[in-house]
């Protein structure tokens, strides 16, 4: 199978969104982790939507165990109400319109459409509502309600990612281990899980919704300036299969 890269000589600005203070973690640490190994030029603006005090202080640890070689990184913590993001859609419609002014990502981490936590749907939603241009990845989040699916994009790695990932959840997260899910085999079974889907030679993996997809760049009439001097080797915001 033929592995392709985001690569870009000026660094790769990349957009993470969670709605919950672990989810980006849970979602795509692994992912951040082999990027980072491989780029130090990352650019990665973290933006969790709610949180109390106890879990912001927790994510701010973990999201700088996950960072430390990032060219830059801006961690932001919000408070939006837990649970019910659907009912305060117009703030974080707000939000969002405020990110699109800010923010030029290249690459965005975000929640999978058809997650059946309403959070979670609400970001996914709202990233695809604000960032028209973008490449955009949705990342899964194993739960009670049973809504994995069947994602069409892997990121592999191998056991020294695979464990740091796990280590910094547990030890960042101390007021989620008491939840019967939050434990080392959840989170190994489902990323050997998708490994052996994208025949990983590494063993593990974490899995995509990518929705839209280009290969082969953009052309020079649908490119902004910046975007061509960016040099893209792979400009991926377009067609994809979906499922
Ligand atoms: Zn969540």
């Amino acid at each position: 199978m033929l592995p392709l890269a985001v690569t870009s000589t000026a660094g790769v600005r990349v957009l993470l969104l969670g709605a919950h203070c672990d989810d980006i973690e849970i979602g795509c640490g692994g992912t951040m982790l082999k990027l980072l190994s491989r780029d130090e030029q990352l650019e990665v603006d973290w933006i969790v939507f709610s949180s109390d005090a106890e879990r912001e202080s927790e994510a701010r640890t973990s999201a700088a165990a996950f960072l430390t070689s990032a060219k830059r990184q801006n961690v932001v913590i919000e408070n939006f109400r837990d649970g019910f993001f659907p009912y305060i859609g117009a703030d974080i419609k707000d939000y969002f319109e405020l990110l699109k002014r800010e923010l030029e990502p290249d690459v965005i981490f975000t929640h999978c459409r058809t997650d059946r936590h309403q959070d979670h749907r609400v970001i996914s939603d709202l990233t695809w509502n604000t960032f028209r241009n973008h490449m955009i990845l949705e990342y899964e989040i194993l739960k009670y309600d049973g809504d994995l699916g069947r994602p069409n994009c892997y990121v592999t790695f191998g056991e020294e990612i695979c464990g740091q990932k796990i280590d910094v959840i547990l030890e960042a997260f101390k007021s989620q281990c008491g939840k019967q899910w939050f434990t080392e085999e959840t989170f190994r079974g489902l990323m050997r899980l998708r490994g052996v889907e994208s025949g990983a030679a590494s063993r593990y993996a974490e899995a995509f919704y990518a929705r839209k997809f280009v290969l082969d760049g953009v052309s020079a009439g649908q490119a902004s300036n910046e975007q061509r001097s960016r040099q893209h080797r792979l400009q991926a915001d377009v067609h994809a299969y979906g499922t």
